[in-house]
């Protein structure tokens, strides 16, 4: 396990470091989801310093097995407004808001948790029907009403581009989340920094730095093929 987060902090320091990049303003997020808390536990060993989790419940039992563990828990998946208090406990960052429906619930829970929950907006640049994400043309108006929202912050923008064998061709997709985020940064919105670009998987995650991503969310090739 070791060995595998290794090579694969040394892939995301590559790409950085080979688009000019600082290595250090990519983050590796270790995708958890269908793993179990046995050999999360290995991977924090080995070094993995944020998991991503995609479904409520199993981050729960995961969440409080580990829970004296020095890790971050980002949450990745689809998220209902009714699952909003759980996500606030446990998340420091949910990198999957797509609704206003959404962030007005998590702003409510973070408010009673005493916490400023950090999101990012997860934008659908593909249009694909099966895939998560306010619209590219709905996604300023929701970024300027979450940022009004006290106890939430936007930090960025999430998106998950169609499935390609060949990465390349994920690579306008990237381009184009970035070229919005640049676009909302420029509107200097009150409650709202766009600092991460939470994009790139396991086969196209090198493309996605040369693009910007702050964040990968990679789980394949550190625990293998999922069920
Ligand atoms: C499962 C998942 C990942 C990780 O994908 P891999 O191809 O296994 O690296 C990343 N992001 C999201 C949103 C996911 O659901």
């Amino acid at each position: 396990m070791k060995k595998i987060l290794e090579d694969i902090n040394r892939r995301i320091a590559d790409a950085a470091t080979g688009c000019g990049r600082d290595p250090k303003s990519v983050r590796l997020v270790t995708v958890s989801k269908t793993v179990d808390a046995q050999r999360v536990a290995k991977a924090i060993d080995a070094g993995a310093t944020i998991l991503g989790e995609n479904y409520i419940q199993e981050a729960r039992d995961k969440f409080n097995a580990l829970v004296d563990r020095p890790v971050k828990w980002h949450f990745i998946g689809h998220l209902q407004s009714n699952k909003a208090k759980y996500a606030v406990r446990m998340f420091d960052l949910i990198h999957s808001v797509d609704s206003l429906k959404l962030a007005i619930a998590l702003d409510k829970a973070a408010q009673k948790n005493g916490k400023c929950q950090d999101i990012l907006i997860q934008v659908n640049i593909s249009g694909e029907e099966s895939k998560s994400g306010t619209t590219e043309d709905d996604a300023m108006h929701l970024i300027e009403a979450a940022g009004r929202l006290e106890h939430v912050r936007v930090r960025g923008l999430m998106t998950m581009p169609p499935y390609y064998d060949e990465p390349e061709l994920a690579r306008p997709y990237f381009r184009r989340l970035a070229a919005l985020g640049q676009r909302i940064a420029g509107q200097h919105l009150p409650g709202v920094a766009m600092e991460e670009l939470s994009m790139g998987m396991t086969g196209d995650f090198e493309v996605a730095i040369e693009e910007g991503a702050t964040l990968v969310r990679i789980g394949t090739a550190i625990f293998g093929p999922r069920q």
